[in-house]
Parts: structure tokens; C-alpha cells; sequence
């Protein structure tokens, strides 16, 4: 049971941000409550005061400004799973985002939300990290844009300060002639494991790769030393690469167990994972799901 509760509405993020500073460790930011609500309710965590951050304008809605996606961190995963300008300039994202929970959790919870929790098993951080996105920071003391690969911490943990909001997140396109895939492993709603790659194939060669794995360690990670080790390989060989990765994945994903999986099993599938995904972009498999896209603009070879 929750107990008795202030609700502050502010209408700017400076109101916001001011409650914060104020309030202290008695304030809450509380946007769709998916997580917020559960904790408080088992008890897990205490807070006199939510500041509900609905209202605010500048935490609202989604535009493409200059190759790059601009999401309001208000924006519901509903929406994003199925908002035009996502699944046109991010479609693996987008496919991402249908994947989380069931539609209850989808309609409620909101990106901003989802990634200032960052739990380790969560889908959309893992392919946004292949697209280089960045979340800019507010509060009374002004803004900042910071790197998403820079926010996450550690398990729960973020570069937030305590009276900051995300505003928004930017989410580049990928560039032109890159294909992207999001592959899932689950056995309940939330992901045993996730993996997001991005490949561009030149000649039978891949030209450049992003790869990025979530759910196996404490944080989503993009593997930058994997990259560039396949780049200029065939997909038959990079495969080949990434079997014999599991020391250099061990190191940098610290692979945990949990109640999702054990250490070596997400170790494991996370090598054959990122294997299926470079088959697919490679195949240019596209599916109704949309889980290849073709990123718009890209040439065709
Ligand atoms: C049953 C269940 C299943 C789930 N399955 C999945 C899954 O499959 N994949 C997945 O990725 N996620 C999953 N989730 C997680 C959930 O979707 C996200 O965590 C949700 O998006 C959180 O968003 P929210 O708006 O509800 O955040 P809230 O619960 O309102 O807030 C979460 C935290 O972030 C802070 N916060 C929220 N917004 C901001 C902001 N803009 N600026 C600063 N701080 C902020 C809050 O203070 C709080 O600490 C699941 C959750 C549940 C309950």
C-alpha cells in the first residue's frame, strides 16, 4: 500500500528542477510510475513528493531536425513503437520498442523513465547506443548533452544529478548504406539478453560495423574493439572473429548471474546472437516485424 502522497504538476523545467533542489531526498521525479510506483509500493523506496513531469512542454513530442530524431523523454514506448518518423529513421529502434513488457507497461512507461533507471534488462538503450544517441540534461542551472555510452554508470546508476531531468534524447540516423537489427532473448517480459548491430557491406566486405550487447553486465555497452576487428572481414569470417571474442566479452560486459540467466549462458548467446544478427543485415532479411530496415537514403550494394 502507498502511503499518503504530495503531487506536484509543474508546467517548466526550471519549477521542476527547483522542487528537486528543494525537496531533496523527499522528491521524486514521477513520469509514467512503471517502475516508480512499483518500488514504492514494495516498499523499496521512499518519497513524500512526486513531481510529475507530464505537463512539462519541453519533455514533449518527436521531430526530425537535421538527420537526427529529437524524442521528448516524456514520449511513451506506444508511441515511439509506432510513430512514423521513428520507424522511418530508426526502425530497429522502433522494433525495440514493441518489444518491451506487454502494452500496459508500453502505454505507460516513457523512454526518459526507462533509461534514467537503467536497469541492466532493458531494450531500447542497447540499439540506441548504435546509433550514437545523446540525452540532454536540464534544470534550473541550465542544459548539457551528454553521450549515451557517458549516462549509463552501472546497475541503476547515471551521470543524472539529483535536480536534473532528460529533456530529450537524439537519436542520429544511422549513416547512409548502414542496415540495423535488434535480437531479443527472453523467456519472461523483461530481456535475458539484446544485441544491436549495424553493418555496411561493401564488395562481400563488411565496410563499417556498430555493434552494442545490453542485459549480460551491469549496462548496456557497444563492443568498439569488436568493431573494428570485423571491419573488413566477410560475414563468414567475422563470425569466425566474434567465436573467438568470449575473453575480450567476459572483460567488458561482466557477465553476472540472475534470475534471467546465468553468466555463461548470456556469455554464450551473446556470441551466437551477434553472429545471427550479421547474418541477417548481411541477408538483408526483412521481416513484417520490421526487425532489418533498410536505413532511408542508403545505396544499394
Ligand atoms: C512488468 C514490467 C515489465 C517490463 N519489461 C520491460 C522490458 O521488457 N524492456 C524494457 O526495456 N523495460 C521493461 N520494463 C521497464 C519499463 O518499461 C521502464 O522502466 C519504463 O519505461 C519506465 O518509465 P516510466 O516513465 O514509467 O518511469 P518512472 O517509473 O516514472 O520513473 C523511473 C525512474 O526514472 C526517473 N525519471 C523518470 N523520468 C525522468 C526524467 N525525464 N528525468 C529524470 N528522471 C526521470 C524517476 O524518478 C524514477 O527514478 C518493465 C517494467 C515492468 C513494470
Amino acid at each position: 500500500m502507498l502511503g499518503s502522497l504530495q503531487l506536484l504538476q509543474p508546467n517548466t523545467v526550471d519549477e521542476a528542477s527547483g522542487a528537486l533542489r528543494d525537496f531533496a531526498e523527499r522528491g521524486k521525479v514521477y513520469a509514467g510510475g512503471d517502475e516508480l510506483l512499483l518500488l514504492m509500493r514494495r516498499g523499496l523506496l521512499q518519497s513524500e513528493i512526486l513531481v510529475d513531469i507530464k505537463r512539462i512542454e519541453r519533455l514533449r513530442g518527436i521531430a526530425w531536425n537535421d538527420g537526427a530524431l529529437s524524442v521528448g523523454a516524456c514520449s511513451t514506448h506506444h508511441i515511439l513503437e509506432t510513430h512514423p518518423l521513428v520507424r522511418e529513421h530508426a526502425p530497429s529502434f522502433a522494433y525495440a520498442e514493441s518489444q518491451v513488457a506487454n502494452v500496459r507497461v508500453r502505454n505507460q512507461g516513457t523512454l526518459g523513465g526507462n533509461l534514467c533507471f537503467n536497469d541492466p534488462h532493458s531494450d531500447p538503450g542497447t540499439v540506441l547506443l548504435v546509433h550514437n544517441a545523446s540525452v540532454t540534461l536540464g534544470s534550473q542551472r541550465g542544459e548539457r548533452q551528454i553521450p549515451l555510452n557517458e549516462f549509463f554508470l552501472d546497475v541503476y546508476e547515471t551521470a543524472l544529478e539529483p535536480d536534473e531531468l532528460i529533456l530529450d534524447v537524439q537519436i542520429p540516423s544511422l549513416p547512409s548504406g548502414m542496415i540495423s537489427a535488434y535480437l531479443r532473448l527472453h523467456r519472461f517480459q523483461r530481456p535475458t539478453l539484446g544485441v544491436a548491430a549495424g553493418i555496411k557491406m561493401n564488395d562481400g566486405t563488411i565496410a563499417e560495423s556498430r555493434l552494442a550487447v545490453g542485459c549480460v553486465g551491469p549496462k548496456a555497452q557497444r563492443l568498439a574493439g569488436l568493431e573494428t576487428k570485423i571491419n573488413g572481414s566477410s560475414i563468414s569470417d567475422a563470425k569466425r572473429i566474434l567465436a573467438e571474442q568470449k575473453n575480450y566479452l567476459r572483460d567488458l560486459l561482466r557477465p553476472v548471474d540472475d534470475l534471467l540467466g546465468c553468466a555463461d549462458y548470456k556469455l554464450y548467446m551473446t556470441g551466437v546472437m551477434l553472429g545471427e544478427a550479421l547474418e541477417r543485415v548481411a541477408l538483408r532479411e526483412d521481416d513484417t516485424l520490421g526487425i532489418i530496415a533498410r536505413q532511408k537514403g542508403s545505396s544499394s550494394q
